[in-house]
């Protein structure tokens, strides 16, 4: 798939989204910290909260409805199948369409009670300035981070080209699903689930000062990764019932017991 210039119409935060939106994203802005961060990471990354499969899972994102999201009001079980439909019909490699069924899972924290700004929306480093091309730039104002010297300086507590994989990102449903999965997934599959929601990294460029060796090409597979994110974003509800039986086989293929989470 082809990303169109432009965004196609998907991704405008602008007067036409819906108020929900930016006011997700208030929260999320104001309330990032690098702090609550470590401590989300320090509550969930044990992976002790419960043993589940990938259908289990699944089942319950299915009255999901993220409100960061602009194009999309429909549960993310259809989003899920959406971007999987789309990588399958071009053919991709089988980890890939996999991929794109995952993507979101770690949305599941919703249902762990998390709140929707500590789960769904962009995610940008903690901890160093924030870089003006995140969305919504102006509501990171009342984020007390900005108030720490050292962290708002350029690159605030990182090393220079530091790396992607030594930034600490906004706590979301990127870097929990990433933990769940590591030991599962081909490598270049767990980028894309760990860094899809990057996007002033991988679709706008900022934050090159923090980026190691490799991450360019691993932010471009991120970008071009989310064009089937985006694009597939329809109305119409998928058939799940109808398409089960062959992604049973491929869950089946990966990722055939139960998973800590
Ligand atoms: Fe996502
Ligand atoms: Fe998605």
């Amino acid at each position: 798939m082809e990303l169109p210039s432009g965004l196609g119409g998907f991704r405008n935060y602008g007067e036409s989204a819906p108020s929900r939106v930016r006011a997700l994203y208030r929260e999320n802005h104001s309330r990032q910290t690098l702090a609550f961060v470590l401590d989300r990471k320090a509550q969930y990354l044990s992976l002790r909260r419960a043993r589940m499969g990938v259908w289990e899972a699944m089942a319950q994102l299915e009255s999901l409805v993220d409100e960061s999201d602009p194009d999309l009001d429909l549960g993310q079980i259809h989003h899920a199948f959406q971007t999987a439909e789309a990588l399958r019909a071009e053919g991709q490699p089988r980890w890939l369409v996999l991929t794109g069924l995952l993507h979101d899972l770690g949305k599941i924290l919703c249902l762990f009670g998390e709140p929707q700004w500590a789960v769904v929306g962009d995610t940008f480093p903690v901890g160093c300035a924030f870089d003006p091309k995140v969305v919504h730039p102006d509501l990171f104002d009342e984020n007390p981070d900005g108030s720490v010297a050292e962290y708002v300086a350029e690159h605030g507590i990182y090393a220079p080209h530091c790396g992607l994989d030594a930034i600490h990102f906004s706590w979301g449903h990127d870097e929990y699903l990433y933990h769940v999965l590591r030991e599962h997934l081909p490598e270049e599959a767990l980028d894309l689930i760990r860094y899809h929601s990057f996007y002033a990294g991988h679709a706008a460029g900022a934050y090159a000062h923090l980026l190691g060796p490799r991450d360019a090409e691993r932010l471009e597979r991120v970008r071009r990764f989310s064009a089937y994110d985006l694009y597939t974003k329809s109305a119409s509800p998928v058939d799940v019932e109808a398409l089960r039986p062959y992604y049973e086989d491929l869950v089946a293929a990966y990722l055939p017991g139960q998973l800590s989470w």
